[in-house]
């Protein structure tokens, strides 16, 4: 029987991440990941499996974005009963994000089933509740350390290396045995950048026969992560010249993490404004305690600090808010400060309450420092529209917006393709993971270099020679 891979999900697209290999001996999951989109395909393309979950012989976890491991519990309440392989600091990420998942799926179903009601329409089920989500984190996981290779199925092992893409991340290579036959196959999916807060950059792994690579930013490249101090600085310092209060909606997972870092060396330099700085997200709060657990994760100098008691998350300045009223209590604080609040793309969360209470003044600013998908209130700001709606009411946009590109966990074009060429020569290369306008770009550089480039349909299976 010959090796096969079939591309399951986050291809032509960057959500729903998760891939399946089949040999005669084993069949390997390659993350799953939960696909984000409209509510409907929501529920249908998280609910339909091209295989059997139980089935399944080893679940391999690249990191802990529920695009990437949001869908787990969905897995194992259709038997999936498989032992799943992450790096340690991702299986604690995972939970938390998988708990936090669960509970923004119960709301919006309280919030559906409360219009069905009205309607008359049948009652819906949340894909699965937070008390699912938990049991789905205690699940049987084998925590592995970077650069460990472990038995994961038989004749099938597993090996992490470092993707420098967020705490804990991983470039898996599968080695797949098959008679006398040996193939590696290599996963960057999502693939860091060098230089990032924090990470170290993500190691190359050797004498990979194919890859299977990323494409979100296939024809673009970022500015330096370096330009992200400066940037932060001057429009920090602008807004509190003026009194304002500077909102940064954040991811909870890394971005929030990073955003504090750098305050820190700003504030280190001693050329940070002497302001208070909230982080108001319970989740983000969580999140930090893993990265201060996991710190051995993290690059040599930032280890160094925290070793020698400056550890980036003890800013003098710095409180975590956990408490609802601790955070309304934000709004009658009329002195300059910054708060840092998820959502990331400003969908729910406590940072449309801090939207709601200062988009209107103009002395205020809206530091935006993650991506903004179409069709969300960050997007809406970011286009700068002069109104927005926030809980339904529309507000005038007088606050000023600053965005900063610099940030990015993701390698850009130059990142991937010197990241391609650095792994060749390879039987092919397989691109996922981007929209079709992003792949495509990275396809025809590759192409053009005489790289096996190919970009692979939903569930299409290819076979592993
Ligand atoms: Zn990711």
């Amino acid at each position: 029987m010959p090796i096969t891979l079939q591309f399951l999900g986050g291809v032509r697209t960057v959500t729903g991440s998760s891939h399946l290999v089949t040999t005669d001996t084993a069949h390997v999951l390659l993350d799953c990941g939960l696909f984000q989109g409209r509510r409907d395909d929501f529920y249908r393309l998280n609910t339909n499996f091209a295989y059997k979950p139980r089935e399944m012989d080893a679940l391999i976890l690249s990191h802990a974005h529920v695009d990437h491991c949001g869908n787990l519990p969905s897995l194992i309440k259709r038997g999936c009963r498989c032992r799943i392989y992450s790096t340690h600091a991702t299986k604690d990420l995972c939970k938390l994000m998988l708990e936090d998942s669960g509970k923004i799926q119960e709301e919006d179903i309280r919030y559906v089933n409360k219009i069905n009601r009205r309607l008359g329409l049948p009652m819906r089920e949340p894909l699965y509740t937070k008390s699912e989500a938990a049991r789905a984190g205690k699940r049987r996981f084998q925590t592995l350390s970077y650069n460990q290779k472990a038995l994961c199925a038989k004749n099938a092992s597993v090996t992490f290396y470092d993707a420098g893409h967020i705490l804990g991340s991983s470039i898996v290579v599968l080695e797949l045995k098959d008679g006398s036959r040996t193939i590696r196959l290599g996963y960057a999916v999502d693939l860091g950048r060098a230089n990032l807060p924090m990470l170290n950059d993500p190691v190359l792994p050797k004498d990979l026969d194919y890859l299977i690579i990323e494409s979100t930013y296939g024809g673009r490249s970022h500015a330096p992560i370096s330009d992200a101090n400066d940037k932060l600085l001057e429009a920090i310092t602008r807004a509190v010249e003026r009194k304002g209060k500077i909102i940064i909606p954040a991811f909870t997972l890394e971005r929030t993490q990073e955003v504090i870092y750098i305050l820190n060396q700003l504030y280190n330099e001693k050329r940070l404004p002497a302001v208070p700085i909230y982080v108001d997200s319970p989740l983000a709060s969580e999140i930090t305690e893993v990265f201060k657990y996991h710190y051995a994760y993290m690059n040599a100098s930032t280890r160094h600090a925290i070793d020698s008691g400056n550890s980036p998350f003890d800013l003098p300045n710095l409180h975590f808010i956990r408490d609802q009223r601790d955070s309304k209590a934000l709004n009658s604080d009329k002195r300059p400060m910054i708060i840092i609040s998820a959502s990331g793309m400003c969908e729910s969360g406590r940072v449309l309450h801090h939207l709601k209470n200062n988009i209107e003044d103009s002395r205020n600013m809206i530091v935006v420092v993650g991506y903004m998908a179409k069709d969300t209130l960050g997007r809406r700001i970011v286009e700068q529209n002069r109104f927005v709606r926030i809980f339904g009411v529309p507000q005038e946009l007088n606050a000023e917006v600053v965005v900063i590109n610099a940030f990015s966990g993701h390698a850009d074009k130059n990142d991937l393709i010197s990241f391609v060429s650095a792994c060749l020569p390879l039987k092919r290369v397989f691109l996922v993971h981007g929209d079709e306008e992003q792949t495509w770009a990275l396809f025809d550089t590759l192409y053009r270099q005489g790289v096996n480039v190919y970009m692979p349909h939903k569930e299409e299976t290819v076979e592993l020679a």
